[in-house]
């Protein structure tokens, strides 16, 4: 079922004034992108739980894979207010697809750029702005999630290579991934970051099955069984949990900004119905408790805008700080939630049907506020960051 998508974007305090022209370019391209290419199949996407492998070509060439990455490395050198634009356009379209631009360019191009050899860089980089090489981050374990560092996965120096053991899950894009950014302890209990081709002996990544929510994003475990890992293919530029942590930063920025694309989308689709809608003779619009759910929702998109766009500022200027990225990540993955919930009152039944974006907008962030730091960690993260002292160690 081809849906039409009429969606006008929210700009109620004119922030589009605060934009400079190729941040508005951009944003219109991947928009125009999300309405011809995206909305169209989604539901369909989501529904039969089947990754539309046909558009990461295509993502590649509009340079949603590692907007950040110099051109030299294949990347599109843009600033950070444009990398959360083109999240935030995505978004709007599906969290399964920005799912998949976030962790390749993220957690996957950010490590190799940031922590890599020139050689590694040369070797992936290029491929991977291209969409032409996919791929996954693997930190969460099946024993910790919200607890990275307690890691069991492990790799020892054997001499001409590393021998890694052990298992990640709840990895995106893992089941078709042709390399993993794989945090694992060396013999020292230091984490370290390797690159993993998925085509090596004793790496298997079989697919979670049976997901309510980021149907259309593919989501899987990756297993390591003595894979002999090349001594190049190490990540020397950071250890510790600061490494995987430098890139869950710019991930969950990139968040901050999709969450946002969700949220407008609800309202616009709760607005357009509320005025199309009569009960009792008028359109439903005209009741007062309708109007409250709107008018919050457009003041919470309102004030999520501005945080955001005042922490792409401060990132493009190298000054936003960890605590801040999760203040906007919790805080603007919640309002989405709560307006996803309250659009799809004011669509009454048909709210729960699939020809509105409502529903999937919803359970897909159930996701959303749960991986990269749960709600109730960023919300810690705040907490320590305020008084010093850490709640949740
Ligand atoms: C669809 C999807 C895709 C994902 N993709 C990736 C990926 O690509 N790569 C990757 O590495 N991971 C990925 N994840 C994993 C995600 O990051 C983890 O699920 C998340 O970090 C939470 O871990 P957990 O599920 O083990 O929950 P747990 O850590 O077990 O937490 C369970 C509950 O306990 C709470 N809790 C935990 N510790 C504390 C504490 N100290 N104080 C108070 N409350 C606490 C949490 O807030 C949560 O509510 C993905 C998850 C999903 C659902």
């Amino acid at each position: 079922m081809a849906i039409q998508d009429q969606f006008a974007s929210p700009d109620y305090y004119l922030l589009d004034e605060l934009l400079t022209s190729e941040h508005l370019l951009i944003r219109k391209t991947i928009r125009d992108f999300v309405k011809k290419e995206i909305s169209p199949i989604i539901e369909e996407v989501c529904q039969s739980c089947i990754f539309p492998k046909n558009l990461i070509p295509k993502l590649g060439e509009l340079g949603c894979f590692g907007p950040f990455i110099p051109n030299k490395y294949g990347g599109a050198e843009l600033d950070q207010i444009s990398y959360g634009l083109i999240m935030q356009e995505l978004e709007r379209g599906d969290s399964g697809i920005r799912s998949t631009a976030s962790v390749q360019s993220s957690l996957v191009m950010f490590p190799i750029f940031n922590y890599g050899t020139n050689e590694q860089k040369t070797k992936y980089l290029h491929k991977l702005s291209t969409g032409e090489m996919m791929g996954c981050f693997g930190l969460t374990e099946p024993n910790h999630g919200s607890n990275p560092g307690g890691m069991e996965s492990r790799f020892i120096d054997k001499g001409d290579y590393f021998l890694l053991n052990g298992s990640k899950l709840w990895i995106s894009n893992s089941p078709f991934a042709d390399i993993a950014v794989v945090w694992a302890k060396n013999e020292n209990n230091r984490i370290q970051g390797l690159i993993v081709e998925t085509n090596m002996d004793g790496v298997s990544t079989p697919e979670t099955h049976n997901k309510w929510s980021l149907r259309g994003s593919v989501t899987g475990e990756i297993i390591f069984d003595n894979v002999k890992v090349p001594k190049n293919n190490l990540l020397i530029g950071k250890d510790g949990l600061g490494a995987p942590l430098g890139c869950l930063d710019s991930a969950r920025y990139g968040i901050a900004w999709g969450a946002i694309g969700a949220a407008m989308d609800c309202y616009d689709t709760a607005l357009r119905y509320s005025k199309e809608r009569n009960q009792f003779g008028k359109p439903i619009a005209s009741f007062q408790l309708q109007q409250k759910k709107l008018a919050e929702m457009i003041t919470d998109i309102t004030k999520a805008q501005f945080l955001t766009w005042r922490l792409g500022v401060l990132k493009n200027e190298n000054k936003a700080t960890s605590a801040q990225i999760s203040m906007a990540k919790r805080n603007n993955v919640d309002m989405a939630l709560r307006i996803a919930r309250e659009s799809r009152q004011v669509l009454g039944a048909m709210g729960i049907t699939g020809e509105y974006p409502i529903m999937r907008h919803m359970m897909n962030l159930e996701s959303v506020i749960t991986y990269e730091g749960t709600h109730d960690i960023h919300l810690l993260i705040t907490g320590h960051d305020i008084t010093g002292i850490s709640a949740f160690k």
